[in-house]
């Protein structure tokens, strides 16, 4: 098995120039909508929506993906993450996010992968539960993949990236890697 690398960067989900594909935190029609969607979709142009009419609406925990129109990465993977209350097991549709996302590039030959903390915006999901959620379904998907090297996360805010680098270090399934 060739090793996976997984890192945590603050930044805009929208500007990762290097990555093969970016993880949008949609809603269920795949519509431009506010924080991560209104930020890929502006980025990516009015042809990202029309593309993404034919795959829409998608249910909790599923992923779709798409071409990346006029961002910098070849393709954006559309997930839709649990209400946080509403959405039951939160934490197992959560986790299927992070899992179908991974196995979707990794079956479409894709190396490198950016996640924005799903769910933790308007849909409420606690931060710190979510980053944990996060790091175990890495961890549990990694044996199952083959192109996929890299794995980011991309946090808008200072605070949110150290809840993320902290929740990377305490998962038995990813320090010391
Ligand atoms: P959801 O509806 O799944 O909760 P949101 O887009 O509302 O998704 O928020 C998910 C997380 O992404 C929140 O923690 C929010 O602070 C963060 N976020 C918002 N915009 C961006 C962006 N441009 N890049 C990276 N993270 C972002």
């Amino acid at each position: 098995m060739m090793a996976v690398k997984v890192e945590c960067v603050q930044g805009n989900i929208a500007a990762q120039q290097d990555m093969d594909v970016i993880v949008n935190a949609a809603n269920a029609q795949l519509l431009p909508g506010s924080g991560v969607a209104g930020a890929i979709h502006s980025a990516a142009g009015p042809g990202l929506a029309e593309e993404c009419r034919a795959l829409a609406p998608i249910g909790p925990g599923e992923a779709v993906i798409s071409s990346g129109h006029n961002l910098p990465n070849q393709h954006v993977i559309h997930c839709l993450g649990p209400v946080y209350g509403v959405d039951e097991p939160s934490d197992r549709l959560l986790s299927d996010c992070f899992r179908n996302a991974l196995l979707l590039a990794d079956r479409s030959g894709l190396s490198s992968i950016a996640f924005p903390a799903i769910s933790t915006g308007v849909f409420g999901y606690p931060l710190r539960d979510a980053a944990a959620v996060a790091m175990k379904a890495v961890a549990d998907t990694l044996d199952n993949l083959n192109s996929v090297r890299l794995v980011r996360f991309v946090l808008f805010s200072d605070q949110d990236l150290s809840v993320f680098e902290d929740a990377l270090k305490r998962d038995p399934g990813l320090s010391g890697r």
